[in-house]
């Protein structure tokens, strides 16, 4: 269907070359997108690049730290000068942060996931909507943010604090955004087993399964066609909004 057609379109996915980023990317790449991923691994960067060319995807990976700002601007500036434009971020590069009580974090490792979750998004939608403003194009800006930017994650504080702090930051930037044809979305996922996931506890794990309506974790292949929907004009009159895509696991009662 022409509204989730991505020709034309250029796409920027931190940490598309692997998990949910490279899902997305996937997606995007399916509906017509030249898609641009950033990642710190060159090599990670060029096996996600030849599985999307096999898709047919025009796209290029660009190695960029983003708890850097100085990369952030080297990679737009590589990114902008391959393919002259981006229309659209997906700012989902992440990770999971300490665990444990809060009282026992460091400050080196707070801040460490502050910059990963938090700061790295703005460093790269800072760019994003400067680009985008100056050649008055209409856009789309989308965070992976989490169910535990909702629910109670204990042991994870620096984690869900800050997934939902990109869910202030997204409706604020909706509203900063809206006149000029810019919509900001979150997707905030339920249990998608990647290499980050992996790394939770069995017991976590079990406790998750239970809570899910349809009894599974999600798969990569459920996250392409939210991110085609949320790049595409079908979603123009969408912003501000947390997209929750979590099996039932946050409307379950028990
Ligand atoms: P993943 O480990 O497969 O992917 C993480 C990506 O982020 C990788 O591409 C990695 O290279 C990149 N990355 C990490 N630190 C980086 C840095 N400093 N600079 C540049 N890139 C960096 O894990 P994933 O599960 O696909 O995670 C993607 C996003 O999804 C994260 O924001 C995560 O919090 C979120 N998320 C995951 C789940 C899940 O169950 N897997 C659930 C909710 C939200």
């Amino acid at each position: 269907m022409d509204i989730f057609k991505l020709d034309g379109k250029v796409a920027l996915v931190t940490g598309g070359n692997s998990g949910i980023g490279l899902a997305y990317a996937k997606g995007l790449v399916k509906a017509g997108a030249r898609v641009a991923i950033w990642g710190r691994n060159s090599e990670k960067n060029t096996a996600a690049v030849e599985s999307l060319q096999a898709l047919g995807g025009d796209t290029a990976a660009f190695v960029c730290d983003i708890t850097e700002q100085a990369q952030v601007d080297d990679a737009f500036a590589a990114t902008v000068s391959h393919f002259d434009q981006v229309d659209i971020c997906f700012a989902n590069a992440g990770g999971g942060g300490p665990r444990g009580m809060l009282h026992q974090i460091s400050d080196a490792d707070w801040q460490g996931v502050l910059d990963l979750n938090l700061n790295s998004v703005v460093y790269t939608y800072r760019k994003v909507i400067a680009h985008l403003l100056e050649r008055k194009a209409p856009g789309k800006l989308i965070v992976t943010s989490s169910v535990a930017g909702l629910m109670g994650m204990g042991y994870a504080s620096g984690y869900a604090t800050t997934k939902a702090a990109v869910l202030g930051l997204t409706r604020a930037l909706a509203v900063e955004l809206g006149r000029n044809n810019i919509q900001v979305n979150a997707i905030l996922p339920g249990y998608v087993e990647t290499e980050m996931s992996i790394k939770t506890p069995p017991v976590f794990k079990e406790a998750v399964l239970r809570r899910s309506v349809t009894g599974q974790f999600g798969t990569l292949e459920q996250m392409e066609g939210i991110a085609v929907f949320l790049a595409s004009s079908a979603s123009d009159f969408m912003t501000g909004q947390n997209i929750v895509l979590d099996g039932g696991h946050t409307v379950h009662p028990m």
